[in-house]
């Protein structure tokens, strides 16, 4: 098996090759949290969702760490504005951001770092880029990052050092610093505004140096993979290698991924733009949850995704034709005998299925490997050429490539896939009679912590303890 991924940094793809061989650790940056996050964000975030499942899916172990950005000036700027502290605002669009997250079928990040949480690893991080001689303090009580003293400076985003952020709305005055192109690191206090003191001095963090302490902290100096969306390679993704690398003197991330905009009405969705579309909104319009997230995930990540009224209602067809066949495979009862035909399509499905998702992540060929079987299957429901036991199969085949996508209205429950497997083995012994094996599995499930019950419309299983993870 190998996954092979587009790195950013050496603009090549390359195979997955973690650092420590099962283990894949990985950052992305998440919300600003001073208000709510809108679907286009939210594309970059699920593209990360996949990608953990996915490499779940495969059996290798994931940390995912997404940081929560809880203090920055539009934090500040949208507390003072509605009469109260950052924190408040921080804790009240943070809970939108989990509650939208949940809602689209996002995996739940092992860690969800918030900046303000991390100022000692912070203080920690700029106090060794000044011992280094990479960073610098103005008379104002800032600390700037010195971008003369790092000659890389501007390899991911294949830009000259020299002729930076020309054009870039600058506030050197305000923070006097030596060069134009240096980015702050601390930021000096100023009325009204909140900050901390400490051994560096009174001030807050930049913004910048909040991802490199978070995401060092939580997965260690150098990691595996880094994603955000497109318009973070600069400055964001150049300042966290730069700094990052300038402190430890080690490689801060070896795959770099990013993921392109979502596009509405021919524009790229910000807030700025004006042309936002809110997930509550959309889910109260009538929009299924499933169909919201379809439409997100199944362009590739790294191509431009048109988001519409008709992408969605494309989106929705799809999850309904999911669903469909799921309910009518699970219904499906008929007395012929198992054709090897079928587990030939399903291996076959698979195997396109994670070709597809091995290159890249190449999502929209994964789903055509799926509805190449569904139009397979249906065909064989119609023609009443499916056993009762291959129907089963083709019904736990669904789930299992569902814990990838997270799109169908039944969830996998993230069950792991051995245990799928012997759920369609129980389901069937059972159709072909052989109660033995259909009581052993049982026991093999009960060991497992799944207890299976029979009913009319074939059987139910649920947890009866909490899964164990290795
Ligand atoms: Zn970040």
């Amino acid at each position: 098996m190998t996954i092979r991924l587009h790195d950013t940094l050496s603009g090549e793809t390359r195979p997955l090759e973690p650092l420590q061989s099962g283990f894949v650790r990985i950052y992305s940056c998440g919300p600003t949290v001073y208000g709510p996050v809108h679907v286009g964000n939210f594309r970059s975030f699920l593209f990360a969702d996949i990608l953990v499942r996915y490499l779940r899916y495969r059996g290798l172990r994931v940390t995912w760490v997404m940081n929560v950005t809880d203090v920055d000036d539009k934090i500040i700027r949208g507390a003072a504005a509605a009469g109260i502290g950052i924190r408040e605002l921080a804790e009240r669009w943070t809970r939108r951001f989990l509650e939208d997250a949940e809602a689209l079928g996002m995996t739940q990040p092992d860690v969800l770092p918030r900046a303000t949480d991390h100022i000692p690893q912070i203080i920690e991080l700029i106090g060794e880029l000044t011992r280094r001689g990479h960073a610098y303090r103005t008379d104002e009580g800032s600390i700037f990052f010195r971008i003369a003293s790092w000659p890389s400076y501007g390899k991911l985003a294949r830009l000259d050092p020299e002729n930076l952020r020309v054009g870039e709305r600058v506030e050197a005055d305000e923070y006097g610093k030596d060069d134009v192109r240096d980015f702050a690191l601390w930021k000096g206090p100023k009325p009204g505004e909140p900050s901390w003191s400490t051994a560096i001095g009174e001030g807050r963090p930049g913004w910048h140096i909040e991802c490199s302490a978070m995401s060092m902290a939580h997965l260690g100096p150098s990691f595996d993979i880094h994603t955000g969306g497109v318009d973070l390679i600069f400055p964001h993704h150049e300042d966290e290698i730069a700094q990052s690398e300038a402190a430890t003197g080690q490689q801060f991330v070896r795959t770099w991924l990013h993921c392109a905009h979502l596009q509405m009405a021919g524009r790229k969705m910000s807030k700025s733009a004006g042309n936002i579309a809110l997930v509550d909104e959309l889910l109260e319009q009538g929009i299924s949850p499933g169909a919201l997230r379809y439409a997100l995930i199944s362009v590739h990540y790294r191509m431009a995704l048109a988001f519409s009224e008709d992408s969605l209602a494309a989106a929705a067809s799809a999850v309904e034709r999911l669903d469909t066949l799921l309910a009518a495979l699970r219904g499906y009862r008929e007395d012929v005998q198992d054709d090897p035909s079928v587990d030939e399509a399903l291996a076959t499905g698979r195997r396109s299925f994670e070709d597809a998702l091995d290159d890249d992540l190449n999502v929209s060929a994964a789903l055509g490997a799926i509805f190449e079987l569904v139009r397979d299957l249906n065909r064989r429901i119609d023609a009443r050429t499916l056993s009762t036991a291959d129907a089963g199969r083709g019904a736990a085949f669904l789930l299992d490539l569902d814990r990838v996508l997270g799109v169908m209205s039944e969830p996998a429950e993230d069950l792991d896939s051995d245990l799928v497997e012997l759920l369609a083995e129980r389901a069937a012994a059972r159709a072909s009679r052989d109660w033995v094996a259909s009581d052993r599995l049982r026991e093999a499930l009960a060991a497992r912590g799944i207890s299976v019950e029979d009913t009319r419309d074939g059987q139910r299983w649920r947890r009866t303890t909490e899964p164990t993870r290795a």
